[in-house]
């Protein structure tokens, strides 16, 4: 599966074609000489974080790193067409694209939009060489979905700085990370997403506390993270004070649409399944042609929808949909084996995360229904009404 390479050669950058072969030879070689670290999901599994990193530094210092990122940032100023070329190539050499994903593509994508130059300076450069790794602090024990009650307050100092109080959980690679993007409540006086702002967050600031939580996999992807009197400087702010919403309403696009990689591995994953699974039966023949076929559609509604952040709810449903299922049906296909640990039973026991991380399918189900096909909206809850007195006759 590759995008177009005929007639697409951008202005002041390689074909795509030439460029297709040139990351080919790049991408062999460093397979070959064991640089290239395996692929593997939108989260980095503790247990590669060194080779992942060196793997970044390496592909950073040849110059695939940011490759339609501007130049002064440390990216090689080509167009998103030749990173989709570099995904592809990726793909089929199952080589990591990048290595974390909270950082080049979530913190990354943040600071490009709304950072100031000197955050962008500071930070887009080490993200892309790996010197820095990143956390995403947005998920509380009491929001998830609705994001926007979260609990954790930034309160302005008169020297310009905040100071951070609250948990945040699920946090992805956070025992990894030296720099995170944080939501906070800086304006208690307003609700939803007004009063919220976007912070970086060094994650070495005393007061912040990391605990990682063991998933049924026995591995440890994500943690707790428990901030209590974190000191923030004034320029830890990333976009306007109170306007954090917005920020973060981008990095959740990101998040969504950053797929196409994945989906073509899904892809592959698929095919590979299909040749290894000794003459199936007719079901099961059924199951697998069917989500062969729904992974291709993803495959190719991805390469239309690329560019368009509106349509990442559907990918997102779709890719977290067909990963679960396919994991069901490894397990299946593996028999009894599969109550011992072996290739089919982690992703088994891990694809139910597939469906919550980046935000559930019933979430991306509602937004589907409401901003892509323009239905009535789906009820709220409504705020508590201070006002109203408790009905007398009511349990207790
Ligand atoms: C693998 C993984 C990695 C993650 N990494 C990070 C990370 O790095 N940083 C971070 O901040 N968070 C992270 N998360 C957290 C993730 O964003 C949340 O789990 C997700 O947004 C859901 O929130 P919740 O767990 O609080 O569930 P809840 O929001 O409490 O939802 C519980 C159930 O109710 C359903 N539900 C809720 N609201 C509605 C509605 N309006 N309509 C229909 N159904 C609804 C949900 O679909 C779900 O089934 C990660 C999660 C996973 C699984």
């Amino acid at each position: 599966m590759t995008s177009g390479d005929k007639g697409s050669t951008p202005l002041g950058g390689p074909s795509l074609a030439d460029f297709r072969r040139e990351a080919r030879r790049f991408l062999d070689e460093s397979v070959a000489s064991g640089v290239a670290c395996p692929a593997f999901g939108t989260i980095m599994p503790p247990s590669v974080g060194d080779r992942a990193r060196a793997w970044q530094a390496h592909m950073h210092r040849h110059g695939w790193a940011g490759l339609h990122w501007p130049p002064r940032y440390g990216g090689r100023g080509l167009t998103r067409a030749h990173t989709n070329v570099w995904g592809e190539e990726c793909a089929r050499a199952e080589v990591a694209p990048h290595m974390n994903f909270q950082g080049v593509i979530l913190a990354a994508g943040a600071i490009l939009r709304f950072g100031t130059e000197p955050q962008r300076l500071r930070f887009l450069e080490p993200t892309l060489s790996g010197e820095i790794l990143w956390c995403q602090l947005f998920s509380e024990p009491g929001a998830g979905s609705d994001l926007t009650s979260l609990t954790t307050r930034a309160v302005s100092r008169p020297d310009g700085g905040w100071t951070v109080n609250g948990q945040k959980v699920w946090t992805s690679t956070a025992q990894l990370a030296q720099w995170a993007i944080l939501l906070a409540r800086t304006d208690p006086d307003q609700t939803g997403g007004r009063g919220i702002s976007f912070f970086c967050v060094d994650m070495s600031t005393p007061g912040i506390e990391v605990r990682p939580i063991v998933q049924m996999t026995g591995d440890s992807e994500f943690c707790e993270v428990f901030l209590t009197d974190v000191e923030l400087p004034p320029d830890a702010l990333v976009g306007p004070l109170n306007g954090g919403w917005r920020v973060a309403m981008s990095v959740l696009a990101d998040e969504r649409s950053a797929g196409r990689v994945g989906a073509i591995n899904l892809q592959r994953r698929l095919e590979r399944l299909a040749s290894d699974t000794p003459s199936p039966d007719p079901l099961s023949r059924d199951r697998l042609a069917d989500l062969q076929v729904r992974g291709r559609t993803l495959v190719h509604m991805m390469s239309r929808s690329d560019g368009d952040l509106s349509l990442g709810p559907l990918t997102k449903l779709a890719a977290s949909e067909i990963g679960a299922e396919l994991a069901e049906f490894a397990l299946d296909a593996t028999g009894p084996a599969a109550t011992v640990t072996g290739p089919a039973t982690e992703p088994f026991l891990y694809s139910p995360g597939l469906k919550l991380g980046g935000g559930t399918s019933e979430i991306q189900r509602n937004l589907i229904g409401e901003r892509i096909l323009g239905l009535p909206r789906e009820p709220r809850p409504r705020p508590p009404d201070p006002q109203r007195q408790p009905n007398p006759g009511a349990d207790t």
